[in-house]
């Protein structure tokens, strides 16, 4: 059977001498494997769809275990991602982090849009990366079913402190005041178990940072990354709590990730 979806290239792997394997994300489908006989070829006339970043319509069939392109037509290259090496990192973590949040068979409507809406923000270069980094990891992880309380502090119910803590593991946070009371308390139960030391991480959060978690979380698509949060500490507070927030909940680390960080090391 011959089907035709809109699919993005998250993932390509070489196979042999001119073969890949893809993972495409469809919206009905979510992850879809193809197998992509010579594309690698130059005579092949489906080598651009099969590139990282592609976003068009493929038509596909299936025979064994992959289905095949039988056709292509693309929507949107996203060429400006390749301009530049830290817009091309940022957008292979955030395939990474898509694969990761996706499945096969499962509805992909969401994590496909803010992914295509991060991908043309970047190659447009229309917002900085710090900011389209954070609020895809903070809808990530909301979409992953891991979505904070962030609307007031968890122990005396402040519900607009200036300074605070994120619990991470908890997805909550704690005004100033009642943080060291209960980071205390957290301390003394790790003191006798050990084992719940990898559970308690915190993340220093300030009311503009707190105010621009939510937004991320609740701003349509369409407008996922239009909001004002221009000082640089209050950024650094966003950034290290979307990061931290997202990779202890899905409990791993990203190798495109750790390239996309060495890169602003340098
Ligand atoms: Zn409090």
């Amino acid at each position: 059977m011959i089907y035709g979806t809109d699919a993005l290239v998250l993932r390509e792997v070489a196979v042999g001498e001119h073969d890949k394997i893809l993972t495409l994300l469809s919206p009905s489908e979510g992850q879809i494997t193809v197998s992509a006989k010579g594309v690698r070829s130059s005579r092949s006339k489906l080598g651009p769809a099969t590139k990282l970043f592609t976003y068009g319509n493929y038509e596909l069939y299936k025979k064994g275990e992959y289905r095949y392109i039988k056709d292509f037509s693309v929507i949107e290259p996203f060429f400006g991602l390749s301009r530049d090496i830290e817009s091309m990192a940022l957008a292979s973590y955030l395939c990474e982090v898509a694969c990761d949040i996706t499945g096969e068979g499962v509805s992909s409507v969401d994590v496909l849009r803010m992914t295509l809406n991060s991908f043309y923000a970047l190659s447009k270069e229309l917002y900085p990366r710090p900011i389209i980094k954070a609020v895809y990891e903070m809808r990530a992880a909301g979409f992953s079913g891991f979505m904070p309380d962030l609307e007031y502090c968890h122990v005396c119910g402040n519900t607009a402190p200036k300074e605070a803590m994120l619990d991470v593991m908890n997805g909550c946070i704690y005004c100033k005041d009642c943080s060291q009371k209960h980071l205390d308390a957290a301390q003394k139960e790790m003191y006798d178990n050990p084992e719940l030391s990898e559970r308690i991480v915190y993340c220093r959060l300030t009311q503009s940072s707190i105010t621009a978690m939510k937004y991320a979380l609740q701003a349509p698509s369409e407008r996922m990354f239009s909001f004002d949060l221009t000082d640089e500490a209050e950024m650094r507070y966003f950034s290290h709590a979307a990061e931290t927030y997202l990779l202890h909940h899905l409990e791993r680390d990203f190798a495109t990730l750790n390239f996309y960080k060495s890169l602003l090391r340098t």
